[in-house]
């Protein structure tokens, strides 16, 4: 496989490729920590200096394009993914940790948004037409462009998730920074390579690489940046969302974490919906991703068979080379995020729960890689557990009973988040009872709580975001909508019968 990267260390400003200062970071292959993927810049005060001054200079012309021809630049980006599938997927395998088959996903989802974000432009949406009370009025809201957006992105989804904050942020009018985790670089490099063969004008998209505390926070603190789109963790989301209020223009989203749970009632269909939805919900991505569900609530009469079940499908996971295909899930991405789960199993051993496997003791797949394999636990839900209300963001899993399904939705909401649900029952109102009440922000029927498309918005609610959603759910993030009135009339006609006639 041949995923390293041996170029320059360098940041995309102003289409150029420049780069970076004394300062560089590398990065790692996470299943084998001795294999440098790549080395990127730790981007200065003058590349965000230059690349502010090329998206201001970029931004007039790009936004005066109009819809329907910014929609072909993401056009022609979305055939050079397609082009170079075969070579993006195995990248973000070695440089995240991602199985072979995630990774192609996480590529797949990339293009989709692509192609959505095109189809939006090609349509050419540009807002909506309203009537009157005063039929001679011609009402119009129309979505503008807020300016400078900067997107700032975490590990798990390298290339998707970029796409979601970027893709629709440029065909309506804005010009993008991006400043993609300083765990995956790789990929954010090879996307930016895509987009200068797309030909886009210089300036409309730049990457700036570095650490979050360091270029991240000098472009979340930029008087000249007109939004913040932040994926990642709810402590560094709430700590930029106090940064960017003192501005009174910026407009900040924030999409972060969760205690995302599935749901089994009574009725479900244990084998063929529960135990699968489950298992995938649980362990893909070695239970990474924002939507993971680390809590099965249960019905009592189901609890010790699907406990049973799940354990026994846990034992069998294999873990292991995620270029594997019959690997379920690789590596953790970093050595704190091992020292994590850890500490979250160590936790739920101190808090008393029932351990029902920990599969830790196995020999790790690699020497020095960043392994975890996959612990389950069970115990009556407890409002005060700190591994029952907090993510793990780990392969650390609770099995949880519950009486009925008001019972599950009522464990389900006692979290500090919200982002994702799923239930399994064949009964419509218990299904219902779940998308009705339930906090959050994804919700599925006879699903896993993982898996979500781009055509809908992806966020969700309390701690798990600022209600604001990404993906196809970002537009009101990136635009502001200007409301305009034109009389055709040849005098002036007032609505709610305001008379303006001078006696
Ligand atoms: P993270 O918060 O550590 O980093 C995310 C990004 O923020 C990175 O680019 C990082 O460099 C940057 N950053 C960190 N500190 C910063 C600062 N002070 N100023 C500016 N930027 C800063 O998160 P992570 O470890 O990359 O990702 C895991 C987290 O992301 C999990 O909590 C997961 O649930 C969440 N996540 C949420 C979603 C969602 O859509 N809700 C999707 C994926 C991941």
């Amino acid at each position: 496989m041949t995923s390293h990267y041996n170029g320059p260390s360098v940041n995309y400003i102003d289409g150029e490729w420049v780069s970076g200062g004394t300062q560089l970071f590398k990065t790692t292959n996470p299943a084998n920590p001795d294999e440098i993927i790549g080395i990127f810049p730790e981007s200065t005060p003058e590349h965000l200096d230059r690349a502010i001054a090329a998206a201001k200079k970029a931004f007039p012309a790009w936004n005066d394009l109009g819809l329907v021809k910014r929609s072909e630049y993401l056009w022609r980006f979305a055939k050079l993914i397609e082009e170079e599938f075969g070579s993006l997927a195995p990248m973000v395998t070695m440089e995240s940790g991602k199985q072979v088959n995630e990774a192609q996903a996480d590529v797949a989802e990339t293009l989709h948004m692509c192609q959505y974000a095109f189809a939006k432009g090609f349509i050419g949406e540009a807002g909506t037409v309203f009537a009157d009370e005063i039929a001679e009025k011609l009402c119009s809201e129309e979505y503008r462009a807020r300016g400078i957006a900067v997107c700032i992105t975490p590990w798990n989804f390298p290339m998707a998730i970029p796409l979601w904050e970027i893709g629709l942020t440029l065909i309506y009018g804005n010009v993008v920074i991006l400043k993609p985790s300083e765990e995956t670089p790789y990929c954010a490099h090879r996307l930016a390579q895509l987009i200068e063969r797309a030909k886009f004008p210089a300036g409309v998209f730049q990457l700036l690489h570095g650490q979050g505390e360091g270029i991240g926070n000098m472009l979340v603190n930029h008087p000249d940046v007109n939004v913040v789109l932040f994926t990642g963790s709810y402590d560094v989301g709430a700590e930029l969302k106090k940064q960017v209020a003192c501005f009174p223009n910026k407009f900040f989203t924030m999409e972060t974490g969760s205690k995302s749970a599935v749901i089994v009632a009574d009725d479900a269909d244990m084998d063929n919906l529960a135990i699968p939805a489950s298992l995938a919900s649980a362990w893909k991505t070695a239970g990474q991703r924002c939507v993971s569900g680390s809590r099965m609530i249960v019905h009592r009469s189901r609890i010790q068979e699907f406990a049973d079940k799940f354990a026994h499908f846990s034992r069998r996971i294999r873990v292991g080379d995620p270029t594997d295909p019959h690997t379920f899930y690789g590596p953790m991405i970093n050595r704190a995020g091992v020292e994590k789960g850890l500490w979250f199993n160590a936790r739920a051993k101190q808090e008393g729960f029932t351990i029902l496997l920990d599969r830790n003791n196995e020999a790790p797949p690699t020497p020095n890689g960043h392994w975890l394999y996959p612990f389950v636990y069970t115990g009556e839900w407890r409002s005060d557990s700190s591994v029952l209300r907090n993510e793990a963001f780990s392969p650390h899993v609770a099995i949880i009973p519950a009486d009925s399904i008001e019972d599950a939705v009522r464990i389900y909401n006692d979290t500090p988040y919200g982002l994702s649900v799923a239930v399994i029952t064949e009964d419509f109102r218990k299904a219902r009872y779940v998308e009705t009440h339930a906090e959050a922000g994804m919700i599925y029927h006879d699903l896993p709580c993982i898996g979500a498309g781009v055509r809908m918005a992806f966020g969700g609610v309390k701690a798990s975001g600022n209600l604001i959603p990404s993906a196809a759910g970002i537009l009101p993030a990136i635009t502001h909508r200007v409301a305009i009135t034109r009389n055709y009339a040849r005098k002036i006609a007032m609505a709610q019968g305001l008379d303006i006639s001078v006696q």
